[in-house]
């Protein structure tokens, strides 16, 4: 029998994390909202606190609303020699926090526990991911949390096995539920301090998940997040687009695809966002290059035509002009 967590749950809805109301008490919600807070719209800000790699591009799961299902780019994982260099390179640059994912599934990379440590080892202080958590077995989730993972978000988009297996596209519900509360209870018998959350992004024809999750997983977590399903920087047109019409990542976040280029956006399956190629220029360089200053330019001065960025916020729907058309990638 799973125990149960001490703490009460907090519950928040995060599809407008631009309203301060919807934050509440969450501690996601909270995060996000003290980097809108603390991003500075300008050509040229301080290189970011916080950082997202992408370890690897490859998802077991293929999810209704993600465009990771429409991906063209090749598929492969972050050799750990180019982990380690801009792992290293960020933190003399700044970064302190680190996501070790992006936009497909961290549990996917053989090295995540080895990247936990190298980053624990270097000085980060806070470093999180977002899992679908059918890769983790309980042997690899404890090491993880041995190695310092600071906060964990299983990602479950299903209130039941069936509507699970719809939206996922794998019969993994059952799975996914055993190892969240194995982690619950991990954490309670070992006394340790990092965040567990579970979210859930609610398609418009589903109104049962998040309550069927919340009573199945509510005792074991920290939070239960819900997202309504949006239209995902504008590659999924047929969903909505997000109610927020600013965003801060260009300004306050610094990206960086498996293949070793500094992009604007996690989300950007394509590599459209991605700005420069990190074999050839420094990491400040790249943070501080013309192109970067060029994106940031049109988001501040509200002309996002053509860019990513337009489809994402601005409701265009034009097939976007790459940043940089050198580092455009497709599989061959
Ligand atoms: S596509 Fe652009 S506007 Fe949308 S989340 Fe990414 S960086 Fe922000």
């Amino acid at each position: 029998m799973a125990q149960k967590h001490s703490k009460p749950c907090v519950k928040a809805n995060l599809s407008d994390i631009f309203k301060n109301s919807d934050a509440g008490k969450s501690h996601i919600g909270n995060r996000l909202q003290r980097m809108i807070k603390e991003s500075h719209r300008v050509l040229k800000p301080p290189f970011p606190r916080q950082i997202q790699i992408e370890t690897t591009n490859i998802c077991n799961h293929s999810c209704i609303f993600c465009a990771y299902t429409l991906m063209r780019r090749k598929k492969s994982r972050m050799p750990s020699e180019l982990f380690r260099r801009l792992a290293t390179e960020a933190y003399e640059c700044g970064a302190r926090e680190i996501g070790l994912f992006a936009g497909a599934e961290p549990l996917a990379s053989p090295q995540l526990v080895e990247y936990v440590t190298f980053c624990r080892d270097l000085g980060y202080e806070y470093q999180y991911i977002s899992t679908n958590g059918a890769l983790g077995s309980h042997s690899l989730l404890a090491s993880l949390f041995d190695a310092g993972l600071n906060s964990i978000k299983f990602s479950i988009n299903g209130g039941t096995r069936e509507r699970f297996k719809l939206v996922h596209g794998r019969d993994d519900f059952d799975k996914v539920i055993s190892n969240v509360k194995f982690v619950s209870e991990y954490r309670e018998s070992r006394n340790l301090s990092f965040y567990l959350g579970v979210s859930c992004v609610g398609m418009p024809d589903d109104k049962e998940s998040f309550t069927q999750l919340e009573e199945l997983l509510g005792e074991f977590v920290d939070e239960m997040i819900y997202y309504k399903a949006s239209n995902q920087s504008g590659q999924m047109p047929e969903l909505p687009p997000p109610p927020y019409r600013d965003c801060h990542l260009p300004f306050n976040k610094a990206h960086f695809s498996v293949e070793g280029f500094l992009k604007a956006c996690c989300n950007d399956y394509e590599n459209y966002l991605a700005i420069e190629d990190l074999s050839s220029m420094s990491l400040q360089d790249a943070w501080s290059s013309e192109r970067f200053q060029e994106l940031r330019r049109k988001h501040i001065e509200n002309n996002l035509d053509g860019v990513m960025c337009g489809n994402c916020i601005r409701r265009s729907k034009v097939t976007p002009k790459p940043i940089n058309s050198a580092l455009i990638k497709i599989a061959e």
